[in-house]
């Protein structure tokens, strides 16, 4: 089973490296599809890859990067053993944001990865990966609570490079991690175990 899930993954990212269906992929160094083991039960889903992931072909090895494998280490989370991605797997000009039609040709690959890697807890970092779950939510409002849809809890917070941009939400991004490690913990399950209304559950991964 296992067997055709990795190979499954391997064809994503092989299409991943190969896709041209948007505008992105002339300007790309490397594609980034994604990185984690199979069985990872958290999946850190970011925005779009910057320079240095470009560069290398790996999500979040810049300065957002290490910041998130700090983060990670100082709830107890080893990051190898969680899968990241992003919206978008290739490096919009300049760092822009991306684009609508740009996330919606590429939103098949992330649904894919969705369901190859089966997650507990989806970590969505930033307003674009939070948007794609909660379309009519601000991220200002809703950082930091866990919401369960069908089997899967999502888990929006700030995205880090924005902490690092902006470091007033340095104490939110870390406050918003002990809550994760809480979550792991199990210890919050009765207020997460609210079903969103159907409607909004149309728009999930
Ligand atoms: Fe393809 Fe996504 Fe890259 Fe666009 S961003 S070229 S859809 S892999």
């Amino acid at each position: 089973m296992d067997t055709a899930r990795n190979a499954a993954l391997e064809t994503l990212y092989a299409e991943v490296r190969a896709c041209t269906h948007c505008p992105l992929h002339a300007g790309r160094a490397n594609a980034v599809p994604g990185a984690g083991p199979l069985d990872a039960e958290i999946m850190f889903i970011g925005e779009a890859p910057g320079f240095h992931e470009d560069q290398q072909g790996i999500p979040f090895v810049g300065a957002a990067g290490q910041y998130l494998s700090e983060l990670l280490a100082g709830i107890g989370v080893d990051r190898t053993r969680v899968y990241i991605a992003n919206v978008i797997k290739c490096r919009p000009p300049g760092n822009r944001d991306p684009l609508d039609e740009e996330v919606a040709a590429c939103e098949p690959f992330l649904n894919r990865q969705m369901e190859i890697i089966r997650p507990k807890i989806v970590v969505t970092l930033g307003r674009h990966s939070m948007a794609r779950a909660f379309p009519n939510d601000k991220i200002s409002l809703v950082h930091g609570q866990a919401r369960r849809v069908n089997e899967v809890i999502y888990f929006p917070m700030y995205h880090p490079a924005a902490a690092l941009h902006r470091p007033s939400l340095k104490t939110d991004v870390e406050a918003d991690f002990q809550r994760l490690r809480e979550l792991l913990d199990g210890k919050w399950e009765a207020e997460i175990y609210r079903a969103l209304p159907a409607a909004e559950q149309l728009s999930l991964f």
